[in-house]
């Protein structure tokens, strides 16, 4: 079976030679072990932090050994009457074609009540419950709101929008890096208002879409778009800070946002989260999430990268915007 380690440290941008493919025999499950054949995997941006040698949240990737992260698969070997043969289980010893792992640190999950497998590691998964607790726990949005999200067209921003729209947001405008993106959030996801940050400065643009002002700042980007959402903020305000991708790939750290301090005038609440902790949220989540989706009133665009051997190019191309909505890799 495959499996991918990482070859070396990148500085910067990471590259496909920090990244290499083995070929080792498929593992044994023993007593109380479960054999997962992978059938998605995901790639996510916090795994680009992982690639470094500095303590975090999570400890870092290794050299020469296989990396990790969200993955879904079929038990096809089980030394554990909880867990049978023919389970689906998310778990997390994604970049494998099988892993090993114990019957207590899977999640197991119907296939018939999700669109597509896949969806567990996007909307009815970690990236989804990243979007509801962060939006209605973190940023405490009510209804009335008006919400911007940066990211917009990603795994947890496309959903943040939709929720805030289902939950009776006063608008919702959102960024992305491209104009074809910019208007799939607008005709296929029900923003108010979208825009292309890289046409021209944030602020400009966020204030033509927001002339009344924001009062739920969803970050998923930081920098320049940080600032500009204090700039617009109102009275009140409240910020999840969920994500800094713009300074994930930068060896040093940007000089915005200048204007953090007005957060005090403007009485914001800034509140950064790592969704991990907020895991017992999860069945309320599923509970209304998956209702919307029975009843389509929320969709989950995805981009499929095929083959193990591809997650590396799925990843960078990740950090590049390569996807709209979240981005998975077909395992097998
Ligand atoms: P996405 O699906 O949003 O993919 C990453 C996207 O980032 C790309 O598609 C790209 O889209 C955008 N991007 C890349 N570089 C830049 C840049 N310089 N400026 C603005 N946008 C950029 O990933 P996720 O939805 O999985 O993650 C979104 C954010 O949420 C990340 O910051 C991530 O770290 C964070 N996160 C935090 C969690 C927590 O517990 N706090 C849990 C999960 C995610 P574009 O074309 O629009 O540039």
């Amino acid at each position: 079976m495959k499996e991918i380690r990482l070859a070396s440290r990148p500085s910067g941008w990471p590259t496909a030679e920090n990244f290499e493919v083995a070929e080792i025999p498929v593992p044994e499950a023993g007593p109380g072990q479960v054999l997962v054949r992978n059938v998605y995997m995901s790639v996510d941006p916090y795994m680009r932090g992982r690639m470094n040698d500095v303590k975090s949240y999570i400890p870092p990737f290794q050299i020469g050994q296989p990396l990790d992260g969200g993955a879904i698969g079929e038990v096809v070997a089980s030394g554990s009457e909880s867990v049978p043969v023919g389970s689906f289980v998310v778990h997390g010893l994604g970049w494998r074609e099988f892993a090993v792992i114990g019957a207590d640190k899977v999640r197991v999950v119907d296939p018939a009540a999700a669109p597509t497998l896949s969806a567990y590691l996007g909307l009815l998964g970690m990236t989804g419950l990243t979007a509801w607790v962060g939006l209605l726990d973190i940023a405490r949005f009510t209804e009335g709101d008006t919400v911007f999200v940066s990211g917009a067209a990603g795994a947890v921003g496309s959903v943040v929008g939709q929720i805030a729209r289902l939950r009776g947001a006063e608008r919702v405008i959102g960024s992305a890096g491209s104009a074809e993106k910019a208007r799939h959030l607008v005709d296929e996801l029900g923003f108010d208002a979208a825009f292309n940050y890289k046409e021209a400065p944030v602020r400009d643009q966020l204030k033509a879409a927001a002339p009344d002002g924001v009062d739920v700042y969803f970050d998923n980007v930081g920098g320049d778009h940080l600032e500009a959402a204090i700039a617009s903020m109102n009275k009140f305000g409240r910020i999840a800070m969920c994500g800094a991708i713009a300074q994930y790939n930068e060896a040093a750290p940007p000089a915005a946002p200048r204007n953090l301090a007005s957060a005090i005038g403007k009485e914001i609440n800034l509140r950064g989260f790592i969704v991990g902790n907020h895991s017992a949220r999860m069945p309320e989540f599923v509970a209304e999430v998956g209702g919307w989706l029975r009843e389509g009133k929320i969709t989950a665009r995805e981009t499929v990268v095929d083959g193990i051997e591809n997650a590396p190019d799925a990843f960078l191309g990740l950090l590049r915007g390569d996807n709209i909505g979240k981005m998975v890799v077909k395992v097998g």
